[in-house]
């Protein structure tokens, strides 16, 4: 009887679990665009998997965007939706993972008026135009259909009478600009009702076919909430699914619920633009969120022929979905299912075993994934971060620093002359020094540091929410602590010294790698003074 209380009692705990909170991070302002996530947070789907959403626009009042790769991989939210543009972020280090693809095509376009007489790319010729053709100064946007569109047509990007991207229609209506990106589902229908004839030139037309609107997460939320991530994934193609069926349902509930900054983001706006996405997204033909490797594969060409991306393993970018989680089994209500329960004791008996099994399974994969992933970030001697983890914390802590308006410090450190070292005491004495060295690293950081090692007897530590004269003092304990130490080989007495770097992230124009660049030229000044030092302020020379 006990067992069957207890199993009872089990039961009901998995019941009881209360909704996990997560964050969609939105890449513009609410519109029919996103029509499936709020579909699946009107109809309950969400909460159907025990999820409380919360969706965020992108584009903020004032005409500021959010970085929502930045977001999601720095986990302010778990979510996120953005175009291809997210398989350079992935080629550029950036640990995120594309969990469905919402639309089929992309309606990016490049939106220009009749007036202006462009009838093709090849026509720009010196006509102002704005258009995003780099990452911007917070390494977010790259709109790689833009560039590759260009190429394929032959205009020389460098020469392009280029202005600061916008993404104002107004700039096209009053002439400051000829030729600007935009969605095809959204602006031509607004310039038209605003009295303009807007004229579409489409990347499609020159051979760039790519994926649209994508839902994405990173590789640590996949690795710490996988089920939530499955079920987060499921809602949305139901909320998708819905919000085809029921357009004008969903158009009421934005306006309701998620009014749109522009005034002309009406009910008529919305129901057009859910007609047009139609197109894009194919409900009818298509399984919504389905994606194909092979299409991934030719997209990477394109963006391999046009130099912007490095290597990608599409099957760790493009999430597999698993098998779905039994926890719906118990969901429709409590008394239908308290019966099936005792009725089925043996049977939900087994279930729990397999389910187990299973949960096993999964823990067991991610666990060697999570390996996998910890070796190719450390350096096997020192047991310290390589250089490689580095470079991704860095632009990680850059990007903080940079939105938030936080401190970052940076130290590079080099021991002085270890040649000399591994010649009078042999290879295996400098091996020890080095994790001798790393480990006195360790101690002299605090928690949130970030240590490593960037080359063969060369350290790196970033300090974040550290100004310079913090990091100052940290190289100073660590200089001490080097002193002290010693190694101790045979009757011989092994010391060493370090020149180190040290140099503080400039408020304003100033991006990780120049940040870098500064510690190194300070380290080597450190050397040129005589070794055994730390330097911390340029010297004109
Ligand atoms: P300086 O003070 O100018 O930095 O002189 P240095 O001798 O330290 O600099 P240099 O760059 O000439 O020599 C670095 C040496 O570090 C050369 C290389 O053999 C040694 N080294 C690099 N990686 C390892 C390692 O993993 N183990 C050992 N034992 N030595 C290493
Ligand atoms: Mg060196
Ligand atoms: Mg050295």
């Amino acid at each position: 009887m006990k067992f069957i209380v207890s199993l009872y009692l089990l039961f009901f705990s998995q019941l009881a679990v209360a909704m996990q909170p997560v964050t969609l991070q939105l890449p513009w302002s609410h519109q029919f665009q996103f029509a499936g996530y709020y579909a699946a947070e009107m109809q309950g789907y969400f909460a159907d998997e025990g999820l409380e959403v919360e969706i965020l626009p992108g584009l903020l009042p004032g005409g500021n965007s959010v970085n929502v790769v930045g977001e999601v991989v720095f986990q302010q939210a778990e979510f996120g939706v953005t175009r291809s543009d997210l398989l350079v972020h992935r080629a550029r280090g950036l640990p995120v993972v594309m969990l469905a693809s919402i639309m089929q095509r992309s309606p990016a376009a490049f939106i220009s008026l009749q007036d202006f007489n462009i009838q093709g790319l090849e026509d720009i010729g010196d006509a102002s135009v704005s258009l995003p053709l780099m990452l911007d100064e917070r390494g977010a946007i790259i709109d790689v259909e833009v560039i590759a569109a260009l190429e394929k047509a032959g205009v020389d990007i460098s020469s392009l009478n280029n202005q600061t991207p916008s993404w104002d229609l107004q700039d096209l209506q009053q002439g400051k600009t000829q030729l600007m990106l935009g969605f095809t589902t959204d602006a031509p229908y607004i310039l038209e009702r605003r009295g303009y004839q807007p004229r579409v030139i489409l990347p499609e037309d020159y051979g760039i076919d790519v994926y649209g609107d994508l839902l994405f997460t990173s590789e640590a939320t996949l690795r710490e909430a996988p089920q939530m991530v499955a079920g987060f994934r499921r809602a949305a193609i139901r909320g998708w699914q819905y919000a085809f069926e029921h357009p004008e349902v969903i158009a009421d509930y934005i306006l309701q619920h998620y009014p749109p900054y522009e005034a002309d983001f009406d009910r008529d706006f919305l129901l057009n633009e859910a007609m047009l996405l139609q197109q894009y997204i194919q409900p009818d033909l298509i399984e919504i969120g389905y994606t194909n490797i092979e299409r991934w594969q030719r997209i990477l060409n394109i963006y391999r022929e046009i130099g912007l991306t490095g290597p990608v393993e599409l099957e760790q970018f493009i999430y597999q979905v698993r098998i779905a989680a039994p926890s719906k089994w118990y969901k429709p209500t409590i008394a239908v299912l308290l019966i099936l329960f005792s009725l089925s004791l043996l049977l939900v008996f087994r279930l729990f075993q397999s389910r187990r099994m299973l949960e096993f399974q999964v823990r067991y994969r991610e666990k060697r994934e999570s390996q996998l992933q910890r070796q190719a970030e450390t350096d096997p001697l020192t047991g310290l971060d390589n250089r490689r983890r580095f470079n991704l914390e860095l632009e990680t802590l850059f990007w903080r620093a940079q939105r938030h308006q936080l401190k970052l410090a940076v130290i590079l450190l080099d021991i002085d002359h270890f040649k000399k070292i591994n010649d009078t005491f042999g290879h295996p004495v400098g091996d020890r020094v080095l994790c001798n060295l790393a480990e006195l690293c360790r101690q002299a950081l605090r928690e949130s540091d970030f240590a490593c090692r960037y080359g063969g007897e060369e350290f790196a530590f970033l300090l974040p929410d550290s100004d310079l004269s913090d990091a100052v003092a940290i190289a100073e304990r660590l200089a001490q602590s080097i002193e002290d130490a010693e190694i101790i080989t045979g009757d011989q007495r092994v010391r060493f010294t370090v020149s180190m770097g040290v140099a503080e992230l400039a408020p304003t124009d100033e991006n990780a790698e120049q940040l870098i660049h500064r510690a190194d030229v300070l380290m080597y000044q450190a050397k040129r003074s005589g070794r055994n030092s730390i330097q911390s302020v340029l010297s004109a020379e």
